[in-house]
């Protein structure tokens, strides 16, 4: 048992040829000690994609959304299709290593490898999550930044592989730097034609009109895995669904909102843009307390 368990996969998709044809589909190693090609694509160009999948007693939760985004993000990127009966084993491995904490995560990482080799490069590895309790109960405060691209260009620009969940994540990781720095902890992205879309880690949920939403995922952006939950929760108590364009104005006059992800759950909004945004305290722990036992019972 450890605090990060390593598995480093022989052969991460059928259609390229294994690392080693002797060796195993994968084999644990040293997470201190280096194991990547100083020339593999994902790191010197960002060439690559992954999925991070919370662990709670030692659940793998959504596991079965996330290697289906896994897949649809390798066709985006025209990567060999993951092999997943050998990607949910070496996760469920990593996992059953993992020191028995209440949360955790998985991050599965397959990248286009070593330039000219043409054969990817997969691992997978389990560690302990930071403890997201108090942004679950208190909230954060959120920045509306402009991502500076259309709505649409999922269907102008596909070459901008929008909707793919790829490592290129500097930008994302900017735009939280610049929340810091005006004062905030997170960010939603604006459209350039003025539509609200996502966080740079997260989806958004919001209550409106009675029911729970989310911007339409035609809108450039990620699948939420939790945000799916997140609308089975709503169905279970009787609160109607759905998908829609929404304006940084309409977002102000919601009656709660929520970042969600697989890693914080549910963080409700509480500053917008420096206005206070009202809260559902009751409705972000019921939300919170599905989100954290949903497959209890599954394995
Ligand atoms: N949108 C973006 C850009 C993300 O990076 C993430 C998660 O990291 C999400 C949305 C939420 O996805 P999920 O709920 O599957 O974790």
């Amino acid at each position: 048992m450890s605090r990060t368990v390593l598995a480093v996969l022989n052969r991460p998709s059928n259609s390229a040829a294994p690392r080693d044809p002797a060796a195993p589909l994968f084999s644990f190693a040293d997470p201190l000690r280096p194991q990547l090609n100083v020339q593999d694509l994902g790191v010197t160009r960002g060439d690559g994609i992954f999925e991070s999948i919370s662990v709670v007693r030692g659940i793998p939760h959504a596991l079965e959304a996330h290697l289906a985004r896994f897949t649809h993000s390798a066709e985006v990127l025209e990567l060999p299709a993951p092999d997943l009966a050998t990607w949910r084993q070496a996760i469920r491995a990593v996992v059953e290593r993992l020191d028995p904490v209440a949360e955790g995560f998985v991050r599965a990482v397959l990248t286009r490898g070593v330039e000219g080799d043409a054969r990817p490069t997969g691992w997978v590895f389990a560690s302990v999550s930071t403890d997201h309790s108090v942004a679950r109960t208190r909230g954060v405060r959120v920045v509306l930044l402009d991502r500076g691209l259309r709505h649409d260009v999922g269907r102008t620009s596909p070459w901008l592989l929008s909707g793919a969940k790829t490592l290129s994540y500097a930008v994302n990781r900017a735009a939280l730097r610049e929340a810091a720095r005006r004062n905030a902890d997170d960010v939603l992205f604006v459209s350039s034609d003025g539509f609200v879309l996502e966080g740079p880690t997260s989806s958004l949920i919001y209550l409106r009109d009675g029911q729970l939403r989310t911007p339409a995922t035609e809108s450039g952006i990620l699948e939420g895995t939790t945000q799916g939950d997140a609308f089975q929760w709503a169905r279970q108590r009787g609160l109607g669904t759905g998908f829609e364009l929404l304006t940084p104005i309409e977002l102000g006059h919601t009656d709660a909102a929520w970042l969600v992800s697989s890693g914080r759950l549910a963080v409700p909004i509480r500053v917008l843009d420096g206005r206070p945004h009202p809260v559902r305290a009751d409705m972000t722990a019921d939300l919170n307390g599905y989100l954290l036992t949903r497959e209890a019972s599954v394995g």
